[in-house]
């Protein structure tokens, strides 16, 4: 078992943190992937509201297409023995998880469907694996991060999404003060799923935003915050969640959030020249983040 390094002065408390980051694929067409890694790092400073997956400018967010979401077509997928390891019943732990977010919103309906398939544009639209720390993708790898969510993007529309936990860490469905929350952090990871990134981390270079698009600061209690401690639970979305959710996803049945705002709702179609643009940014924050928070 990996052993989480024990926070400076004693307290005993340890702490993971998500970094953030995306590649840009030439193939056929342009692509992104967008890239969460969830590490143990000293606890930040937040900030409140929600921040858009990559912090991308309020006004462009990526998100899964309506015609995806009213045809009830997102799916997700857990891997067969998935964190056999853990504490409790791992795989319905992160079943809670989805059914949370799909109580959040009536346009988010994520239905355990199908199997898992390696690549986030493969299997399910949200598979979820575990593996080892050394484990590595398209890439990116776990190091000692605690999970990874690698989302696939095209045209400002999210395609599909893996996400792995670090089966090396500790993990239960009721931790204690030595072992992660299982729901929680699978909380947090289907939220960049969906297109959501940290509001802590965004908060710091002005990308944390109200429903009206004005940026704000975090109260820190976030479920989207980069970073949670062992022991800690947070399975209950905030506010900023429940806004984020709703300016990403506007619907008549979920209030006027998304009416509201005067920026667009619908992912303008990205030049690739701001596809790269956006990942050339991101990189300068990944750099720091690996230095700073990943083994
Ligand atoms: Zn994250």
């Amino acid at each position: 078992m990996h052993a989480p390094h024990t926070k400076k002065g004693g307290t005993g408390r340890l702490m993971k943190g998500w970094a953030s980051h995306r590649r840009i694929l030439a193939r056929r067409v342009w692509a992104a992937v967008l890239v969460c890694v969830l590490a143990q790092v000293a606890w930040l400073a937040s900030a409140h509201a929600f921040a858009l997956l990559g912090f991308q400018e309020f006004t462009d967010p990526f998100r899964w297409s309506d015609a995806r979401l009213d045809e009830g077509e997102l799916s997700f997928a857990i891997a067969p023995g998935f964190l056999g390891n853990a504490s409790g019943d791992a795989p319905e732990a992160v079943e809670n998880a989805f059914a949370t977010w799909n109580e959040a919103h009536t346009a988010v309906k994520l239905e355990e469907s199908g199997s898992v398939r390696l690549g986030v544009y493969w299997g399910a639209s949200i598979d979820v694996f575990a593996a080892p720390s050394s484990f590595s993708y398209a890439g990116y790898s776990l190091d000692g991060a605690l999970a990874l969510a690698l989302v696939g993007v095209y045209q400002g529309e999210i395609l599909g999404a893996d996400i792995f936990f670090n089966r090396d860490f500790a993990w239960s469905d009721n931790p204690d003060a030595g072992q992660f929350d299982i729901e929680s952090v699978a909380l947090h990871e289907i939220g960049h799923t969906l297109g959501l990134d940290h509001p802590d981390l965004a908060d710091d270079v002005g990308r944390n935003y109200d429903i009206f698009g004005t940026v704000i600061a975090a109260t820190g209690t976030e479920v989207m915050n980069s970073t949670i401690a062992p022991g800690e639970i947070s399975r209950v979305l905030t506010s900023d969640e429940l806004d984020g959710i709703d300016f990403l996803y506007p619907s008549s049945e979920s209030g006027s959030g998304g009416e509201i705002i005067g920026g667009e709702q619908n992912p303008a179609v990205p030049e690739p020249g701001t596809l790269l643009l956006l990942g050339s940014g991101l990189a300068g924050l990944l750099g720091l983040g690996r230095r700073r928070f990943l083994k």
